[in-house]
């Protein structure tokens, strides 16, 4: 798979379309609580100033229902770019109308175009190819830059990219480390290469789970998804998180492990409440022993223990997904042993998910990873072993 990439083509005074992931959270007063996902994109956006381009920047934010809405217009994210670009970012009022099409028509180069949320367009989530044709017709190139969002077939993603040939398309730097990071990580990993996986369900990690089986050498399940495991080994789980309808595919997974000689790691012990809630009275039980009525919200101590020592000759690490409810302090001491634990590892240490992203924040471990993907559901796929929509297009030869 070689990947078009904005280096290898030429963009120089070109108007260039980067499709950007701006969708930062915000506060009730429309503050930016955490910019990462602009930084990230600044890298594209100054190569393109650079090249003398004239630039316009797209992106979804939030949810709006295919109309303006103040509370997701994109003006906080131009005000934002404005001052870590230190030059002037043109806001569009809309998308495709008349005023913004004029507005890019007459874009010089340096100069920067940001229009409104593409959500606000009813063609955008439905990839529709009329949207998609207006967008593209404002630029020479199209580059996209949107890692968290390149595995939906949205318009501003995937239907635009019919309208470039190879030469006129490719990724952006952020969208290219991403895919390339995934791809050598889950086909040329450094053995041993070990997989956390957690988190609530199975049910949205399971084919993720049935591709690694067959490249890990070790697998770690815990966070809510554990008990379905637990559970199809026999094990009273109480309360706990369950998908009953999966209990089989849970033992068939466990099987292919034992089948390939991967290890398989499960709790031993976890951290069981009397009700989901951050007051709720806790305390640690082995697997064994969890009371009927009791729920499990972490892993215990002993199991941190355990997965820390699992992970001790690993090369490779991939996680994805909490240990447990980590959005509550009582339940977030499994999460934060195991994130130092990968923190301190000597493998080179990959973290997916909007919530292991969160989590290894507060643990204070960012900075000791060798990568945190900007992505969760897009990291995912690519695990799963797929091709993200808004990347086969940009793949050379497709
Ligand atoms: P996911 O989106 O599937 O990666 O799941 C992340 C969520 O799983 C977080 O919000 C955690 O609070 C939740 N979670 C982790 N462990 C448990 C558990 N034992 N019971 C219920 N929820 C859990």
């Amino acid at each position: 798979m070689k990947l078009q990439e904005i280096k290898n083509i030429d963009i120089v005074g070109k108007k260039i379309f980067i499709r950007c992931d701006f969708n930062v959270p915000m506060d009730d007063d429309l503050n930016i609580t955490d910019d990462r996902r602009i930084k990230s994109a600044l890298n594209t956006i100054r190569y393109c100033i650079d090249n003398d381009c004239a630039i316009i920047l797209a992106s979804h934010f939030g949810r709006p229902k295919d109309k303006y809405d103040e509370r997701y217009s994109l003006k906080p994210i131009a005000k934002r770019l404005h001052t870590l670009l230190k030059q002037e970012i043109i806001m569009a009022k809309n998308v495709v109308q008349d005023d913004t099409m004029e507005l890019a028509k007459n874009l010089k180069a340096g100069e920067i175009l940001l229009l409104e949320n593409v959500r606000y367009n009813v063609g955008e989530t439905s990839n529709d190819k009329e949207f998609a044709a207006k967008l593209a017709s404002m630029a020479d190139v199209y580059i996209n830059d949107a890692f968290g969002v390149s595995h939906r077939a949205h318009s501003s993603v995937e239907a635009i990219t019919a309208h470039f040939d190879i030469e006129h398309k490719a990724a952006g730097f952020l969208l290219a480390k991403e895919i390339k990071f995934f791809h050598h990580i889950v086909n040329e990993p450094k053995r041993p290469f070990v997989s956390i996986v957690g988190g609530s369900k199975v049910s949205g990690k399971l084919e993720a789970l049935h591709n690694l089986i067959k490249k890990v050498d070790k697998i770690i399940i815990g966070g809510g998804m554990a008990f379905t495991f637990l559970k199809a080994m026999g094990y009273e789980i109480g309360q706990s998180l369950v998908e009953e309808d999966l209990v089989g595919e849970a033992q068939k997974i466990m099987d292919e492990a034992k089948k390939l000689g991967v290890k398989f790691y499960l709790p031993i012990d976890v951290v069981v409440a009397e009700a989901f809630s951050a007051e709720a009275i806790a305390k640690v039980t082995t697997v064994q022993e969890i009371p009927k009525t009791w729920m499990g919200l972490d892993i215990g101590p002993a199991t941190a223990s355990l997965f820390s020592l699992a992970l001790q000759d690993a090369n490779t690490i991939l996680w994805n997904g909490p240990m447990g409810v980590y959005e509550m302090d009582k339940f977030m001491k499994g999460s934060m042993k195991l994130s130092h634990a990968v923190a301190s590892s000597f493998a080179t240490t990959v973290v997916g998910g909007g919530d292991t992203a969160d989590l290894v924040r507060i643990t204070g471990d960012e900075e000791e990873m060798t990568f945190i993907s900007t992505g969760g559901g897009a990291s995912l796929e690519l695990i799963e072993g797929k091709i993200l929509p808004g990347v086969k297009a940009l793949i050379i030869g497709e």
